[in-house]
């Protein structure tokens, strides 16, 4: 059976259609893995299309509940009413929102079923294009909420073969040619391109065949536009990487070209006022910008390993018996390189009988962020310093060569960790000196 969504695609509301029948269902909605109650509505004929061919399924009302999903069941649609969407009545239980024989007003969400249209439309054009001029397959394809993509079976698409594929589809749209949705028997479909996107309750009998004038002959059961000219311009976005040796090109057609234009404008503004110059100039100031990072960041680090060694000289210049068995350094800002350039500048001289604590940690710790630590020393000290670090401060990492080099997540509790290390085992090591 053919619906009447199907039939004309134009449709945004209908009444003249009765309910065949109302019985509690339960199914998941939007991808949720929780199951949600309501009922599933069965007209005589209807508006609403049923997912399938790779388009999503209409939302809309019947008329005043919410209609959130349309599946199809064998030749016929069902029209989901979720029970927070019904009315309920003073005993609690959810009433059925219908009786058999009803004849609700069936209204579409138009502008969705639309968008849905010119993306459908769009890989229709898309897909026979790419084939007619460079043989690229289509192996199957997904409408997303905001661009979609078209699977074709190549390892690469190259900008050229796009550029030239996005050139022909508008040329064609430019043409204004008709699409038409004509009915063939299975033995009669010669001349046209089979997908496997025909349900298979309605294969055996009349196929149903959109046919792009001139251009391409498809079985589909998707809602499409009488014209191509209904889909305005079609922008090609991008490849990305497919399934096995198959490459995604990524579209628009449509209203999201204007959409994405939108944001792309939108995004360019905020862009060029925080880089304070022209649209033509971004590319160079980011690039510019970018090597500034790159040179400061040499620069710092090299600042940080000059600081660890300065770091070092000062406590090799302090007389050995005036310094204290348990040495500790702090730096809020840093990185690893202070640390090795501290512990390299040190010498194995004062690293014997003693134990150095050396910590980095921005104050604004997070997960992403956390502090690094290295304990180092006499070997002894290291290990059991090392002990308390993990197995008390959740610390990362582990010893070698008689240094610990691991990752703090809370650098809040390092003055704890380091009272921990000196109360434990520390202050009774022979020789301690405070
Ligand atoms: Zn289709």
């Amino acid at each position: 059976m053919t619906l009447l969504c199907q039939k004309n695609s134009y449709l945004r509301d209908f009444k003249d259609a009765a309910v065949k029948s109302v019985q509690r269902g339960k199914i998941a909605l939007n991808g949720s893995s929780k199951l949600t109650d309501g009922y599933d509505v069965v007209l005589e004929d209807t508006i609403f299309f049923p997912e399938g061919g790779g388009q999503p399924s209409d939302v809309g009302t019947l008329d005043s509940h919410f209609v959130s999903s349309v599946r199809r069941d064998g030749e016929q649609a069902v029209l989901f009413i979720a029970d927070e969407c019904a009315k309920k009545d003073d005993g609690g239980d959810v009433p059925p929102p219908f009786k058999v024989g009803d004849k609700p007003v069936q209204k579409i969400d138009w502008t969705k079923r639309f968008d849905h249209m010119q993306q459908h439309s769009g890989q229709h054009l898309i897909t026979a294009i790419a084939l007619k001029l460079f043989n690229l397959e289509t192996t199957s394809w997904y409408l997303g909420v905001d661009s979609s993509f078209i699977e074709m079976d190549a390892k690469e698409i190259s900008d050229e073969t796009m550029e030239v594929i996005e050139e022909k589809v508008n040329e064609k749209i430019r043409e204004r040619v008709d699409v038409l949705v004509t009915y063939r028997e299975p033995d009669n479909l010669g001349d046209v391109r089979f997908r496997m996107d025909v349900p298979e309750a309605l294969r055996g009998g009349p196929v149903r065949v959109v046919e792009i004038s001139d251009v391409d002959k498809n079985t589909c059961c998707g809602t499409h536009v009488v014209n191509l000219g209904d889909l305005q311009a079609i922008k090609l976005l991008g490849t990305a990487k497919g399934n096995k040796g198959k490459t995604q090109l990524h579209f628009v057609a449509g209203g999201r070209v204007l959409k994405y234009l939108g944001l792309a404008v939108k995004r360019e503004k905020s862009l060029t006022a925080l880089l304070k110059c022209t649209p033509e100039n971004l590319e160079p100031m980011v690039d510019k910008a970018q090597k500034t990072v790159k040179r400061l960041h040499k620069n710092c680090v090299q600042c940080l390993r000059d600081l660890g060694k300065l770091e070092a000289e000062r406590l090799l210049q302090t007389p050995e018996d005036a310094l204290p068995t348990f040495i500790t350094l702090h730096r809020k800002e840093g990185e690893f390189d202070f640390i090795s350039s501290f512990i390299s500048s040190i010498g194995t001289n004062l690293l014997g009988g003693r134990l150095f604590l050396i910590s980095i940690a921005d104050d604004s710790l997070t997960a992403k962020s956390p502090g690094q630590i290295m304990l180092a020393g006499e070997e002894e000290y290291v290990k059991k310093a090392a002990d308390i670090a993990i197995n008390q401060f959740a610390a990362k990492g582990s010893v070698q060569q008689a240094k610990f080099r691991g990752r703090v997540l809370d650098v809040s509790k390092l003055p704890k960790l380091e009272e921990a290390i000196r109360s434990t085992f520390l202050k009774n090591v022979p020789n301690y000196k405070e």
